[in-house]
């Protein structure tokens, strides 16, 4: 089936005792044993497991077409597993330009538990083998990557990772299975700050890790004792929330991928604006490999003006566009990166993050363009 089909009815069905359409929402902690002390449900203990958590782990399994899917939390929740499941001594490779949360992750608390790490281009697939060690256990991708929207090649990265015997991972966060999906280009494992576009809506907090056939099976095991163990996990409600959110994801993202592409086409008019990150854009140094490997460029953008005074003046200038951080909601979103990655960002200081809602396109180009004449 198509993927806007399984997106409406992956991980649903009528519920046996009501009827219900909607999947109802449960909240019970624990779960009754029979005469026998069986577990006729196959439910014991909701951090283990419980029914709204399975079905949105089922619904994103498919999605991401792999196998297995474990919801967590927070998207940090879901990324520190995947880190806790390497050992320490370890050593893994991540980009320079990624979510600033994996960073410091990474360098802050996991360098203290033992893991080593260094940082390359990963647009780069020379400076990554150059990279490479003999304890190389695993290789983070994130593509595109946040805030510059860099573009690795996935399946280049995984035959290199499984030559060596390492695991290929990959966040997913940004592209969405709509328009890309790592499991089919060689990934061993995605990841997901349900946050964003799978939420969509800016009002839960999430996120998942999935895999398929090709993760060695002793780190798919850490995994799924780290999630019931480090007991992170979601709470009912916000795994219905997510359920319901997925129903309309597709559309959602075909849509800002639209309008971020309208979006840049007028910033590329501009004079005033030095630089644009999207890889939609012929200029951008890997469009052609973005378009092979993703199925559309996706709704999020950065731009740079000449500084950044001017970038603080046009985030203050816009009047649609809210000023936050966070991404992939219903509502447009900007903000000045450098100074929320704070001391020590490698994000140019004049860039500013967009992330495009589905308001009509017209009305954002018009607060954008009135903000950009009004920060001169
Ligand atoms: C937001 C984000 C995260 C972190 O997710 P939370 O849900 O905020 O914990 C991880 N990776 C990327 C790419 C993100 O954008």
């Amino acid at each position: 089936m198509e993927f806007e089909t399984l997106a409406v009815h992956a991980g649903r069905t009528v519920d046996p005792t009501s009827g219900a359409v909607m999947p109802p929402i449960t909240l019970s902690t624990t779960f009754a044993r029979d005469g026998n002390g069986g577990l006729p449900s196959g439910y014991i203990y909701t951090r283990s497991s419980n029914p709204n958590r399975a079905q949105l782990e089922t619904a994103l399994a498919v999605l991401e077409a792999g196998k297995t899917a474990l919801a967590f939390s927070s998207g940090q929740a879901a990324l520190a597993a995947v880190l806790h499941a390497l050992n320490p001594g370890d050593h893994l490779l991540y980009p320079v330009d990624l979510y600033h949360g994996t960073r410091n992750l990474i360098q802050n608390e996991f360098a203290r538990w033992g893991l080593r790490a260094d940082a390359v281009e990963m647009s780069d697939l020379e400076q990554v083998a150059a990279a490479w060690r003999p304890e190389t256990r695993l290789i983070w991708v994130e593509t595109p990557s946040n805030p510059q929207l860099r573009i690795s090649d996935i399946q280049a990265i995984a035959e290199l990772a499984h030559a060596h015997g390492a695991i290929c991972a990959v966040d997913n966060t940004w592209a969405t299975p709509v328009w890309q999906t790592p499991l089919t280009l060689g990934a061993d494992l995605v990841m997901h700050s349900t946050t964003k576009y799978l939420g969509g809506h800016s009002d839960v907090l999430g996120g998942a890790v999935i895999w398929g056939e090709s993760l060695d099976a002793s780190f798919a095991d850490r995994l799924s004792a780290w999630q019931n163990l480090g007991g992170a996990v979601p709470s009912p409600f916000d795994c219905w929330l997510l359920l319901r959110s997925l129903a309309t994801l597709p559309y959602r993202v075909r849509a800002q991928t639209e309008h971020a592409g309208r979006i840049t086409e007028y910033l590329a008019g501009r004079k005033d604006v030095v630089r644009i990150h999207y890889p939609g854009l012929r200029e951008h140094p890997a469009h052609d490999l973005a378009a092979r490997q993703m199925r559309g460029f996706g709704g999020m953008l950065s731009f740079e003006v000449e500084d950044a005074a001017r970038a603080m003046r046009l985030a203050s200038a816009v009047r649609l566009f809210l000023r936050a951080t966070s991404l992939g909601g219903v509502e447009s979103l900007i903000e000045h990166r450098a100074s929320v990655e704070g001391p020590g960002s490698p994000t140019p200081a004049g860039l500013l993050r967009v992330s495009i809602g589905l308001e009509h396109p017209d009305d954002l180009l018009a607060d954008l363009a009135a903000a950009l004449d009004a920060s001169v």
